[in-house]
């Protein structure tokens, strides 16, 4: 048990980079969204949901189908196409209703998107299965499903047009992909954003590796460039407004700016997604994982959302269901717990009352971070400050 006086760790809520993020070695193999067909690398997940959307056609007078459980980051590129988005329910385990989603389909319809909530599949051959059968467009959401098998295939492989998010999978600032094994994508024309933009996305991954301990030798050779960066972004203040040299994508908005639809991601990210092995990030995070889930398991008041880790899900987060998640969610988050909900309905959404099954997950799913690169200490400091805070 920790106690009270033992110094809160800063643990990291997101991967940061690290001298061991470029080992390979790993007891699993597995592949990622890059193995199931071309890619386009760009700035974050939203934007290529956009792009897909753009390449399937979807435009003014259109119906796409999303999960009723969603990002408030997938709806904007929807809107951004002039279509509507049309909400289909979820069951309560947070698998799909089928059901639900073929009788939502109409004349207007022309995409499905299909999330695969934290790392783990959805039934997306059946949902292959219901798009042929009315002509409809498969997105694929593996926002949380960068790397992964399902089936003996790499994830993303059965939809039309599969999206990652690779910020939520590497120690990188900006960075989504889209990916298609069915259709070309040669209309998908990138261009640099910048050398501004190029040095941002390079020193900020950097300087959060430093921030957090995790870069002790570069940090000499580095000292000189930082400080340059700090001088020069007085400079640039203080002339007036900041250019926005990243994407606020990258700094938990869920804000859509169409300005970055043609940008592609940087070098630095670009380099760190080619050098880092999925397969050595599945292992650690499927080793995390299970840490928590061992330990959680069983305490009173919450219970795992997953009963199991499948075999080929590399997750993103640890989630769980908590009984009385907002008594839970404050106490860990003010003992400095990095705890993070998905889904939360903006005010006013449209999906407002769309799925009971899905307000209901949004509001009782808190999610443990279990990237590849915490620490055991943190992992138990984690559970340790879930259980004080489950205490009477
Ligand atoms: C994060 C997220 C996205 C968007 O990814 P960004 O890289 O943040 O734009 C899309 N879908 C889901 C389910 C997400 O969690």
């Amino acid at each position: 048990m920790v106690s009270t006086q033992a110094p809160r760790p800063l643990v990291p809520l997101a991967p940061i980079l690290s001298a061991a993020s470029f080992r390979r070695a790993a007891p699993v193999r597995l592949p990622s969204l890059l193995d199931a067909g071309p890619a386009r690398l760009v700035t974050s997940g939203r934007i290529a949901i956009a792009l897909a959307l753009r390449e399937m056609g979807v435009g003014p007078g259109h119906e796409v189908l999303v999960p009723a459980w969603h990002s408030p980051s997938m709806l904007p590129p929807v809107l951004w196409r002039g279509a509507v988005p049309v909400f289909y329910r979820l069951r309560a385990d947070a698998t799909i209703d089928l059901e639900d989603l073929a009788a939502r389909i109409g004349p207007a319809t022309r995409a499905v998107m299909l999330t695969h909530y934290f790392g783990f599949m959805q039934p997306v051959e059946q949902v292959r299965a219901l798009c042929d059968a009315h002509g409809l467009q498969l997105l694929e959401d593996c926002a949380h499903a960068f790397i992964g098998r399902y089936r003996g295939r790499p994830v993303g492989a059965v939809g039309d047009y599969a999206i990652g998010s690779s910020m939520k999978f590497f120690p990188i600032h900006e960075g989504g992909a889209l990916v298609s094994g069915r259709h070309a994508l040669d209309r998908v024309k990138l261009h640099g954003a910048g050398a501004g933009f190029e040095a941002k996305s390079a020193l900020d991954a950097l300087e959060k590796g430093f921030a957090y301990g995790r870069l002790p030798a570069a940090r000499a050779a580095l000292w000189l460039p930082l400080r340059l960066k700090g001088a020069l972004w007085k400079l640039v203040k203080r002339r007036g407004a900041a250019p926005a040299l990243a994407p606020s994508s990258s700094d938990s908005s869920f804000d859509f700016d169409p300005a970055w639809l043609d940008k592609r991601s940087s070098l630095f990210s670009r380099a760190m997604l080619r050098l880092m092995s999925p397969s050595r990030i599945a292992a650690l995070r499927r080793a995390n994982y299970l840490r928590l889930d061992a330990a959680l398991r069983g305490l009173p008041g919450i219970r795992p959302l997953f009963p199991a880790l499948p075999d080929g899900v590399c997750p993103w987060v640890y989630p769980l269901l908590a009984d009385d998640p907002e008594r839970l969610f404050a106490r860990i988050d003010a003992a400095g717990v990095p705890v993070t909900r998905f889904g939360l309905p903006l005010p006013g959404s449209a999906a407002d009352g769309a799925c009971a099954n899905s307000a209901w997950l949004a509001r009782h799913v808190l999610s443990f971070p279990c990237h590849q690169e915490l620490r055991e200490a943190e992992l138990d400091w984690i559970v340790g400050q879930i259980a004080k805070a489950l205490q009477a």
